[in-house]
């Protein structure tokens, strides 16, 4: 049977709230319920590219995954006693323009002030990094070699496996339909399967997060999260060490390739979508398989001669800034919030679930994360940052 009462209830089982589940018992909390509509990692998590980076456009982005690839990712197969198959494969960010060299270098030198040794390359050297590559389409490269990748069920399952040994109670199949607050105060969480008593419910629901704190009595659109549909092909192995970094020409449509860390099929994508869709498609769309194939192919050409064998797709829970919401949510005593990761969430689950789980217990964290930066409460007050850049 459920558990009737818990400390902290984690709505959502994805990357993130199985981080903050972690994060949580590792700081002695034992008694925290983890509530997942359907498996863990079926939202968002486990249809993601797999790509980590510090290759960001702002100082709060590049300081916290500075952070989370230093002192989190690297350790984190050793901390779980489970591998996640981190690689520091990179992300090579290609430019088609001299307009976009200039911003390669300025978005190098910001992220080279925060300790993130990003280099201008030319195509060359891309060409030696990424041996298929199309060099000659490209005038330069931002490359880091410190970027990578892991795997993300093994992430969720790492996670989850390690919460469940300190005590935490996960429940799969198991949607919140209510959240009891009387005089702002959160009295508990009602599911299909029973209520659980609590003062203290995070919402990682990240793309139905607006339904959760309405829920709560708030607005959905306090903080509003869209959904895009984002989709994915993937090829047939090819030859290890082909396309290990994340491969991306920003102004080709957002497109890029990357081989997956596990079996070495290339994960495909492109910005197809540039309007919000409904929680329910997650239909794959032909369109998408011709579209992302033509860039793929211009990007890689040996592509040509490579099978397509999977073809999915998955949510971007895109805020108006790209940015997601972290943070506690004053309206409601105790209830927090870490969602709308807009494309890059996976890559921010380690510190973002650490920061997490030490606001909620120590009322603050030693992770550098700018919390104003992600105030979910920027919306409402009309202020929104410099837009992060989305892909994977
Ligand atoms: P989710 O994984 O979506 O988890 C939220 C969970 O909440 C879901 O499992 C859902 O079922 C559950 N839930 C919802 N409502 C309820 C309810 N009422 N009761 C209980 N549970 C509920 N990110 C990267 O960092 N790198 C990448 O390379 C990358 N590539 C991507 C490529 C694609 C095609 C897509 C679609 C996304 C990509 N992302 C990438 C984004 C990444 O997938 C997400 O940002 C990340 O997985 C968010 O994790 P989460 O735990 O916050 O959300």
């Amino acid at each position: 049977g459920m558990k009737s009462k818990a400390e902290v209830v984690i709505i959502g089982g994805g990357s993130t709230g199985t981080s903050i589940a972690y994060h949580l018992a590792k700081l002695g909390v034992e008694d925290v319920v983890l509530l997942e509509k359907n498996y863990l990692g079926s939202g968002s998590t486990f249809r993601c590219a797999s790509g980590i980076r510090a290759q960001f456009t702002d100082e709060a982005n590049i300081k916290l995954q500075r952070y989370n690839i230093e002192k989190r990712w690297k350790h984190l197969s050793e901390e779980l006693e489970y591998d996640v198959h981190f690689k520091q494969t990179g992300y090579l960010f290609l430019a088609t323009t001299e307009e976009e060299i200039e911003a390669f270098k300025q978005n190098i030198k910001l992220q080279n002030k925060f300790g993130v040794p990003t280099r201008l390359i030319t195509p060359e050297e891309a060409k030696e990094i990424v041996p298929p590559l199309n060099a000659e389409a490209f005038l330069a490269g931002a490359w880091n070699p410190e970027d990578g990748k892991a795997c993300p069920f093994r992430v969720v399952h790492a996670f989850a496996r390690k919460a469940r040994e300190m005590g935490v109670e996960i429940y799969e199949h198991t949607p919140v339909t209510g959240i009891i607050v009387e005089n702002g105060e959160i009295k508990g969480v009602k599911t299909e399967k029973g209520v659980i008593k609590t003062g203290i419910v995070v919402n990682a629901a990240n793309a139905w997060a607006p339904i959760i704190n309405e829920m709560a009595g708030l607005s959905r659109d306090f903080v509003p999260i869209k959904p895009y549909k984002h989709q994915i092909a993937k090829t047939e192995p090819i030859a290890p060490g082909q396309i290990e970094p994340l491969t991306c020409p920003p102004a080709w449509n957002d497109s890029y390739v990357i081989q997956d860390g596990e079996d070495g099929g290339v994960i495909c994508g492109t910005g197809l979508e540039k309007e919000p869709t409904s929680l329910d498609d997650v239909q794959p769309t032909y369109d998408f398989l011709r579209e992302v194939l033509k860039w793929a192919t211009r990007i890689i050409p040996a592509l040509k001669y490579v099978h397509v064998v999977r073809q999915w797709a998955g949510f971007y829970a895109k805020t108006p800034d790209s940015n997601p919401a972290i943070g506690r949510i004053q309206y409601v005593d105790e209830l927090y919030i870490a969602a709308g990761f807009s494309g890059h969430g996976f890559m921010m689950a380690p510190g973002v679930g650490e920061a997490i789980a030490e606001l909620i217990i120590k009322g603050k964290s030693k992770v550098p994360l700018d919390w104003e930066w992600y105030d979910p409460h920027r919306f409402e007050r009309g202020e929104l940052r410099s837009a992060a850049f989305q892909i994977g």
